[in-house]
């Protein structure tokens, strides 16, 4: 990015953009599930072994690696007993741990069939007889992601076939209010998997490959430093934001799920569109930061981000409301954030456009509907579903910085900055499956 200095967080800092409440820092908890047990063996293998004694033994070896780290790990058993499913998602409701591991060995009639993979519950191919926890359909993009990272890991560590993911209604990743997966780390009725899971070294390397999954989805220490993004689907977006010097905290917290306010979300904007710039004249004189007319009572100039709004000003991005009022520490909504983003690169948000989405409450009337579907159409924006935008809603820091965090990265695509004279758009790239803007 352009335009990068430490003004910006000397900025924010007197913002208080960068919270220095301190945060309870929890320890990551986890619990493991060892599938089966006790009268329950689970499936057997074609060389006797049985399922249940293969988790237990990949469970525990699970559990020691994560405990060496620093996580605070619970088995659903450390014995030969048998659970019912339903006692297992109980006492994992009970711990409220960060995420949940199931461990089980697959078996199929195929006895060609092999490797590994990883089920965890999808919201998008929801099993009428098999309703889940309405927890569990809000966390679908938390457990894809940890099952994926899980599967990633474990098959790059074992050398087990690539089975990928599978949206799965098993009880235990189905009934739970945390991020869930059901690992299958290989066939007990395929006789070369079978041998390798009774090798003990292959279960210390599946323990291995889904610790370091794990570790991955969830990390200790993060490389932003914050303290409360752990977990949190926008975490990867804020940790390159900080990386890029557009958040900044120090040993503290993001506040991901606060309300952005239209003072932070300005200053963003600031960093990455150079309003000073843009009021250049020709010439080459630089703009003056402050407007001669319109006074704003709620907008003194002791205010920390006076000069960003006089120059939003200028450069016709905003304009007071009805009352005379600016309110600069007021949320931003969604909405507002798609019209001011659409001053800010096109120079307008008066386009054509298209519905490109099904947003129930975004009709063709709505004030902002034209910037909301150019928006959602370039990838920039999505809805909190496929169906909603919430339009009027706060737009939340980790919505924020995903959203920038898409647009830098269709700039970095298009090999270029972001536009700053409002004479091109951002490139649209292809839907990456990323986690909708909510
Ligand atoms: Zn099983």
């Amino acid at each position: 990015m352009r335009r990068m200095n430490t003004g910006l967080i000397k900025l924010l800092l007197a913002a208080g953009f960068l919270l220095a409440a301190p945060v309870q820092a929890s320890a990551a908890k986890i619990v493991v599930d060892a599938g089966h047990g006790g009268s329950d063996p689970g499936a057997v293998g074609v060389n006797g072994l049985y399922e249940k004694n293969v988790n237990i033994s990949v469970a525990r070896k699970l559990r020691d690696l994560l405990t060496e780290q620093g996580y605070d790990v619970t088995l659903t058993r450390d014995s030969d007993d048998y659970i019912s499913l339903s006692d297992r998602v109980a006492m994992t409701n009970k711990e409220k741990p960060d995420l949940f591991v199931s461990v089980h060995a697959n078996s199929h009639t195929n006895a060609n069939a092999s490797g590994s993979l990883v089920l965890y519950y999808d919201k998008d191919f929801p099993q009428a007889s098999y309703p889940s926890s309405e927890e569990m359909a809000a966390l679908t993009p938390q457990s894809k992601r940890l099952a994926s990272l899980v599967q990633q890991y474990m098959v790059a560590k074992t050398g087990f076939a690539d089975n990928g993911l599978v949206p799965s209604a098993a009880y235990v990743i189905r009934m739970g209010q945390v991020p869930s997966i059901l690992v299958e780390t290989a066939f007990l009725s395929n006789a070369s998997d079978a041998a390798r899971l009774a090798d003990d070294s292959v279960r210390q390397k599946l323990a291995d490959g889904i610790a370091k999954g794990v570790a991955a989805y969830l990390p200790l220490t993060l490389p932003g430093g914050f303290s409360d993004i752990a977990g949190h689907w926008a975490r990867d977006a804020i940790v390159r934001l900080k990386e890029k010097g557009l958040v900044e905290g120090d040993g503290g917290a993001y506040r991901p799920d606060k309300p952005m306010t239209r003072a932070e979300w300005l200053t963003i904007a600031d960093r990455l569109f150079s309003f000073g710039d843009k009021l250049k004249t020709p010439s080459g004189t630089t703009g003056q930061t402050t407007v001669t007319g319109q006074v704003y009572q709620d907008l003194p100039k002791s205010h920390w981000a006076y000069g960003t709004f006089q120059n939003a000003i200028r450069l016709g991005y905003i304009s007071g409301y009805e009352d005379g009022s600016l309110r600069p520490d007021q949320p931003v909504t969604r909405s507002e954030v798609a019209v001011l983003l659409e001053r800010m690169t096109d120079g307008s948000a008066q386009g054509s456009w298209t519905k490109t989405a099904d947003f129930a409450d975004v009709p063709a009337t709505y004030w902002a509907a034209g910037s909301i579907y150019r928006l959602k159409q370039k990838g920039i924006m999505n809805g909190v579903t496929d169906k909603t935008f919430a339009p009027a809603k706060n737009m939340t820091r980790a919505e924020m910085a995903a959203m920038v965090d898409r647009l830098l990265a269709q700039n970095d695509k298009a090999g270029r900055a972001v536009q700053t004279d409002g004479s091109g758009k951002p490139a649209a790239v292809p839907n990456t499956g990323k986690p909708a803007n909510r």
